[in-house]
């Protein structure tokens, strides 16, 4: 395969196809080989703006059968074109398939070449395992033929079967195919190992269905049981399966959420685990209509009613836990879009200790959390966390001599000791009105579940100033823009520097699988990203990447812990607040006078720890350009992040 055959062939596809003219194909030809990294042709017309990602993913599928593999992961750049080359000639001394030199030669991966095939050419990748497919279309056709064929046969629909295959670009298998089924063939994508494995298992099962007869043990002996509030009759499709399929495996892989998403051609179904979505699998898009009734019909909703959103809830009872499943559809395009949030039944309240705080945030936090008086603000997104930091701080403040009063939206642990009130927004009962009475309450510590507007934020500040230790949560960024929002909100600075005496802002990070991280030397510009840091000497620490094991999904983490940057607002901070210096202002000052150890920061600590990894730390933690503008060495933010601190920090 030359050099010339490559370019050229995409080369040649996107002049056809009318994307790009000559000289913008001579111009990105150039460009090509003065790169120094091998960039793929199709990827340089990208990056030159010539046409869009899209644009050549659609191209791409469409010329997929026309493109070899080798070919293929070229373009993809999953794969140099030294490594094709090498493997090629392997190919001819062993005479294997393509793919299955490159996976046992460490070329690549087998998970992520399907991968990779499945969302570039558009094929849906289908978990071919018992439960998801529909063992009626195994009917008269023999295992041995399918193991050889490396094949397996999942559903039907009219005049079409969908066979999940390990080469679904093998022209072969698909004419073997047609000829057995004397129909169209819908090729699905899955590894090797999996539609072996597969297989087995299936026609395993196949034989103990037809001894036992009975469906219902069938479903006993799975251990899985979705509570069926409104009984509708069990069918003889294989729909429940599939459901019990999608919802088990959610909960066995410790996923938070289960999206169910019609695509144009396909049924896609993703979890999200500790805040990353992964792909699961596919289904055909005729399913789509019929799964997503039983589902609706499940949680009582109304089945006919397609095109309106709505929202549901269904109990289940999975390996003998119950769960709380929060079922919401949403009316699209191509149909209906299901997601559902996974909630065990009984949650367990964190201690502090148990947060990842580095050891100087965990320290400072509680002799803030000690004051008596003040607001104590926890900052972020959505999902970032601050729930359970806030319910941790309750539980480390609860004792005999305390009374603690709370207003949430909603209750989502029960602390015993703790009167907790929860607001109504049908009869009107909003944080507001609860503030008052929660004052009459003689109350030592208020926990205000969220400061949603200014007059949340008045009541807050006016709890505060009548001398009350008040928690609660804002949504904003970091630690800065919090105390620039709630000016902008409308409190007088006075009142903000008098009342508010720390932010704490957090993400969480996802932690490295300790079963398979790997130490390696980060790049310059992972390192370069870390901007506020200087110098680094990476030779003394250990960093570790995600590499992916059987343990971890193949992701390379497993959990999650917080990143955290804490601002106590001290006589410089109440200063810069009075004078309404800017966000980036006001870090300077807590930097400089402070002590203030950003949340990326944090990260690179916690890198260094071998908790996370340094691209996991950039992907999740806020940038503050003028951090840099106060640095500070590597050694010093690790010895800060343990304790031995920087200069003396005034608490208040
Ligand atoms: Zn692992």
């Amino acid at each position: 395969m030359g050099d010339k055959s490559t370019s050229l062939r995409i080369g040649e596809i996107l002049l056809k196809e009318g994307l790009i003219d000559e000289k913008q194909l001579q111009e990105a030809i150039v460009k090509q080989r003065k790169k120094t990294v091998y960039v793929p042709l199709g990827e340089v017309c990208v990056q030159l703006r010539f046409i869009s990602k899209t644009d050549l993913q659609e191209i791409l599928k469409k010329y997929k059968k026309r493109l070899y593999l080798g070919d293929l992961l070229v373009h993809m750049a999953l794969l140099s074109r030294e490594e094709v080359a090498q493997a090629l000639e392997l190919q001819k001394i062993v005479g294997k398939k393509l793919g299955e030199i490159l996976i046992e030669n460490g070329y690549i991966t087998e998970s992520n070449l399907v991968n990779t095939l499945s969302i570039q050419l558009g094929i849906p990748k289908i978990i071919p395992a018992p439960g998801l497919i529909d063992p009626n279309v195994l009917r008269g056709v023999s295992k041995p033929f399918l193991q050889k064929n490396d094949c397996l046969p999942a559903y039907r629909d009219g005049e079409s079967v969908t066979v999940i295959m390990s080469d679904p670009l093998s022209e072969e298998t698909l004419r073997t195919m047609r000829n057995l089924f004397k129909c169209k063939i819908e090729p699905a994508i899955a590894s090797s190992e999996d539609i072996q494995k597969g297989i087995k298992v299936v026609f395993d099962d196949l034989r103990m269905v037809d001894a036992a007869k009975d469906k219902s043990t069938r479903c006993a002996a799975k251990n899985v049981l979705i509570v069926d509030v409104n009984s509708p009759e069990r069918n003889e499709d294989n729909i429940e399966d599939i459901l019990n399929f999608i919802i088990s495996n959610a909960i066995a892989d410790e996923a938070t959420d289960i999206h169910i998403e019609p695509m144009e051609n396909m049924l896609r179904v993703r979890y999200r685990i500790d805040g990353v979505l992964l792909h699961k699998t596919d289904l055909p898009f005729f399913l789509g209509p019929n799964l997503i009734s039983r589902l609706k019909a499940l949680c009582g909703l109304d089945i006919a009613d397609r095109r309106r959103h709505q929202d549901g809830r269904l109990g289940a009872r999975i390996m003998n836990k119950g769960f709380d499943l929060r079922v919401s559809t949403y009316a699209t395009i191509n149909g209906e879009s299901v997601s559902i949030r996974i909630l065990p039944n009984q949650s367990k309240l964190m201690d502090l200790e148990m947060l990842g705080f580095s050891p100087a945030v965990l320290d400072l936090y509680k002799n803030i959390l000690g004051i008596p008086s003040g607001v104590v603000l926890v900052a972020g997104p959505s999902n970032s966390g601050k729930t359970t930091t806030l319910y941790a701080s309750l539980k480390h403040l609860n004792d005999m001599h305390k009374k603690i009063v709370t207003v949430e939206d909603p209750v989502e642990y029960t602390i015993d000791g703790v009167i907790q009130g929860q607001i109504d927004e049908k009869t009107g009962l909003l944080y507001t009105n609860f503030i008052k009475s929660i004052l009459r309450q003689d109350p030592d510590i208020i926990m205000v579940g969220e400061i949603r507007d200014k007059a949340s934020a008045d009541a807050v500040v006016e709890a505060s100033l009548t001398g009350h230790k008040v928690l609660t949560s804002f949504h904003t960024d970091d630690t800065s823009s919090a105390l620039l929002r709630l000016y902008k909100i409308g409190i007088e600075t006075f009142l903000i520097s008098s009342t508010v005496i720390s932010v704490m802002a957090q993400r969480l990070v996802r932690t490295l699988c300790p079963m398979c991280k790997e130490p390696y030397t980060p790049g310059a510009d992972i390192l370069a990203a870390f901007d506020s840091i200087h110098p680094i000497f990476p030779e003394e620490h250990t960093f570790y990447t995600a590499r992916g094991c059987l343990e971890c999904n193949n992701l390379g983490f497993r959990g999650r812990t917080s990143l955290s940057e804490i601002m106590v607002v001290n006589n410089d901070m109440r200063d810069a607040i009075l004078n309404r210096l800017s966000t980036a202002q006001m870090r300077v000052v807590a930097r400089k006078n402070g002590g203030l150890i950003s949340m990326r920061e944090d990260g690179f600590y916690k890198a260094t720890k071998g908790v996370t990894s340094l691209e996991e730390v950039l992907r999740v933690a806020s940038y503050n350009d003028s951090d840099a503008l106060v640095k500070r060495s590597a050694e010093e933010i690790v010895a800060a992040c343990e304790m031995e601190k920087i200069g003396q920090t005034q608490y208040v």
